[in-house]
């Protein structure tokens, strides 16, 4: 038997791939990362890049607040493309009721170290003098930023290959065999192991895996720099980032480097077609302007789709495949692939090296689907 030529192949060039390829060769692995398209260029490209912390989960919490740092320890290294801005967050209530969950979230962050403000109406309004009159309050989380994924992913398949990783752009994965992958042109690559980080993609390469696509939609406007300082969503965003089913839109909005304005979003369920739907779109944008009455004269540039990879129980799986020996996941990411992607690279790299986490694997493991079949078995 030949021994394999490389000891990881990586497949997807997305922001967790590359993450991924970054944290095996800095690990003195043999990497090679493969991307049928271009790298950065899937959800990676059409998400907002918003690093946040969430609280959906005690498990969401670790995994997002991990990455934050990680993030936060990387800044001084991200080239000037990657537009890191740490503009803070602010969690905007529009009533009494969002007010009391202000109140939970600055309880929940605080306990667990996060710098958390709460704001009150006039408070609200000299921090976003732009956001409407009459809405309550809001939470601020001044460690959030925000980054342009497609270069940070970039950055970080550069880096990889600096660390000596072979990158293949343009390659298409066919197939996972047991000793690596084929690719659509019939070459083989010989890999130890294989990681499957193919995000909306990677049910096609491992059947019977528990991640399904939730479209969303964004705008960018042309360039306003005063307008906006924090990104905003309204409290309403937890609902609509839980409903499992159905469509729904809720106010979000960023300040990017460049002066622009990144409106988003919306989740759709099970929706294939990528084209802009325009009743979504009204929709998702009369909800900002209800936030940002402002907003109606400026102008848009450009509206697109995007696909997020979500399982059930909205973590993602990070960990062998129960099914098919050699293989990884480290996919189902949803709508905090960029935030968690060095977090995933680390709990990935811990479990191939048998090294303790910084933070417990259990709840991202793939066998946790398993256990509720939901990983069916590979055919
Ligand atoms: C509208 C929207 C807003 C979002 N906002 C945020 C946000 O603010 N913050 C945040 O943290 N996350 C956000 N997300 C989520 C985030 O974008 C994703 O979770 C993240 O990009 C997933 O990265 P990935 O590498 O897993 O997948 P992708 O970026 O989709 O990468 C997968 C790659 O695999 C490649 N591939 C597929 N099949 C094959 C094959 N057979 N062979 C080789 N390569 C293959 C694809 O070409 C692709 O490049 C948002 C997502 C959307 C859609």
């Amino acid at each position: 038997m030949t021994s394999p030529v490389y000891d990881v192949v990586i497949i997807g060039g997305g922001i967790v791939g590359a993450a991924c390829a970054a944290e095996c060769s800095a690990e003195g692995l043999r990497v090679a990362i493969v991307e049928a398209k271009m790298i950065g260029g899937g959800a990676t490209a059409a998400g907002m890049g918003h690093l946040t912390v969430m609280d959906d989960s005690e498990a969401q919490f670790a995994l997002t607040r991990y990455s934050q740092k990680l993030w936060d320890g990387l800044r001084d290294e991200l080239p000037p493309e990657v537009e890191y801005d740490a503009c803070g967050t602010i969690w905007v209530a529009a009533d009494d009721k969002e007010m009391r969950e202000v109140e939970r979230k600055y309880k929940f962050y605080s306990e667990r170290g996060v710098a958390v403000e709460v704001l009150d109406a006039q408070s609200l309004k000299e921090a976003e003098p732009s956001l409407r009159p009459g809405l309550v309050g809001g939470l601020r989380v001044a460690e959030d930023s925000v980054i342009y994924p497609p270069c940070a992913a970039q950055f970080l398949v550069d880096r990889a290959r600096g660390q000596g990783a072979r990158v293949f752009v343009g390659k298409a994965v066919q197939e996972i065999t047991p000793d690596g992958v084929r690719l659509r042109d019939g070459s083989v690559l010989s890999a130890g192991l294989i990681v499957n980080a193919a995000g909306s993609w990677s049910p096609e390469l491992t059947r019977g895996i528990d991640v399904k696509t939730r479209k969303g939609h964004l705008v960018i406007t042309d360039r306003y720099p005063q307008f906006l300082r924090h990104q905003l969503v309204e409290l309403g965003y937890l609902k609509s980032a839980h409903t499992m089913t159905a469509e729904s839109v809720a106010f979000n909005i960023q300040p990017r480097r460049t002066g622009q304005l990144l409106i988003g979003s919306s989740r759709q369920f099970e929706v294939q077609e990528s084209t802009v739907d325009v009743s979504i779109l009204n929709r998702m944008l009369s909800r900002a302007i209800e936030f940002l009455p402002g907003l109606a004269k400026l102008s848009s540039l450009r509206a697109w789709t995007g696909f997020r990879a979500a399982t059930p129980d909205k973590l993602p799986l990070i960990g062998p495949s129960v099914e098919q020996p050699r293989l990884y996941l480290a996919t189902g990411h949803e709508g905090l692939g960029i935030t968690t992607s060095l977090g995933t690279a680390k709990l990935l790299v811990d479990q191939i090296v048998n090294r303790k986490p910084v933070i417990p694997i259990e709840p991202y493991l793939p066998a946790r689907m398993a256990m509720s079949g939901a990983e069916l078995a590979h055919v």
